[in-house]
């Protein structure tokens, strides 16, 4: 079997960490610090044609596959797990529901500038009371003619205060549970729709995550994302693709914290030797190493089949190498502080 990347998705790879090394590297603690969305860095991502890596060419995408994607998302948690996060969730979230579920007119309108990276998408599931329980909505859009009228609040969503369009999951038939909930098209300059606040996190604030309150925003019937009562199940689908993109982010944090601890061990000197040379120090480097590599290859495995099934239900390793990378990297941040430093440390810790 053969477990290295194909020749175009190294060429990606290598171009990927090149931009993320010179051009998010150096602002990475700073725009934390700042809290700031650094807007110029997606908007070069959008220059070099990464903004819709699995769209497709003709609906302004790279035509990418999964795997493909995969390698861009570690790349940049790597350097910058706050922008590997505004990535992903503007690439699986706010673009890849547009082009799975939407009509030909909604590709066009709204999923090329997302493609093309000209605009940054969004989408709002999650409520301040139903988080994991998601389909236990309080948010409703009621018919109103040709148009609906909604009207709720959504909490933890991923750059909504920077986004050019979010989808928003509403009740249409209450009572109906699984199958009464939509997901509508909405333009966050539209009257009604207000980010009410950005919160502030241990991590990743140059991702903002924030709260928005719909209230009586009307969106003509032409911005309902497939059938009326769809929207539970694409929500599934749309998690399976979610579930790589943070698998890969989480495996790119990982190897970042590894890669600092690593360095720091070997030119940090107690003893008369660099740290790295005591075999304490240099298991724990060691084992952070393997359960990465354990990590990516469950990604690869599940990101593999998957442009196979875009259509289809959860593939089975969807699940795995999330859990498995998000462990990693709790894990290995966690063993990678004490030999980090005071001078590094920061980079992984809360600014505030
Ligand atoms: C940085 C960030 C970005 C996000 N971006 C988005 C976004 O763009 N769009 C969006 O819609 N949402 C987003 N979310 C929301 C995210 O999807 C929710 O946080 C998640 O669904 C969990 O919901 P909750 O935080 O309300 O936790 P809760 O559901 O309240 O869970 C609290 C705890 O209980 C545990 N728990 C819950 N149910 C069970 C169970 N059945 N068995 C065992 N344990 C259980 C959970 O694992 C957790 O530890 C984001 C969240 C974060 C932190």
């Amino acid at each position: 079997m053969d477990f290295t990347l194909p020749d175009k998705h190294e060429m990606i790879q290598d171009v990927v960490r090149d931009f993320a090394e010179t051009e998010i590297g150096p602002i990475a603690q700073e725009i934390e610090e700042d809290h700031r969305f650094p807007e110029e860095v997606f908007e070069e991502l959008g220059e070099l044609d990464l903004m819709g890596v699995p769209a497709p060419k003709e609906n302004g995408g790279a035509g990418g596959d999964y795997l493909m994607y995969a390698v861009v998302a570690e790349e940049l948690g790597r350097v910058s797990g706050a922008v590997g996060l505004s990535y992903v969730a503007h690439t699986s979230l706010g673009l890849m529901p547009i082009i799975n579920f939407g009509s030909d007119e909604q590709i066009e309108e709204w999923a090329r500038p997302l493609a093309e990276g000209d605009e940054i998408g969004a989408w709002a599931l999650t409520e301040p009371s139903s988080g994991s329980d998601a389909s236990d909505m309080n948010t409703v859009a009621e018919r109103d003619g040709d148009e609906y009228v909604i009207d709720g609040t959504k909490q933890f969503i991923t750059n909504a205060n920077v986004a050019n369009s979010v989808l928003v999951k509403a009740v249409t038939e209450p009572g109906a549970g699984y199958d009464g909930i939509s997901t509508f098209i909405v333009d966050p300059d539209q009257d009604g729709f207000e980010v009410t606040t950005v919160w502030d996190k241990m991590g990743l604030n140059a991702s903002p995550t924030c709260e928005i309150q719909l209230d009586g925003v009307r969106v003509h019937e032409n911005r309902l994302l497939g059938e009326e009562g769809d929207g539970w199940t694409q929500t599934k689908k749309t998690l399976d693709g979610g579930r790589i993109s943070i698998a890969a982010l989480s495996t790119g944090l990982a190897q970042g914290a590894f890669e600092a601890a690593r360095d720091y061990a070997t030119e940090r000197e107690q003893f008369d030797r660099p740290v790295s040379k005591f075999d304490a120090v240099r298991d724990m480097i060691v084992s952070m190493d393997r359960k990465i590599e354990r990590a990516r290859l469950l990604t690869h495995k599940a990101a593999g089949p998957r442009r196979l099934r875009l259509h289809h239900r959860l593939p089975a390793p969807a699940v795995l190498p999330r859990r498995q990378a998000d462990g990693n990297r709790r894990g290995d941040q966690r063993d990678s502080a004490p030999r980090l430093g005071p001078r590094t440390r920061a980079v992984t810790s809360s600014p505030r």
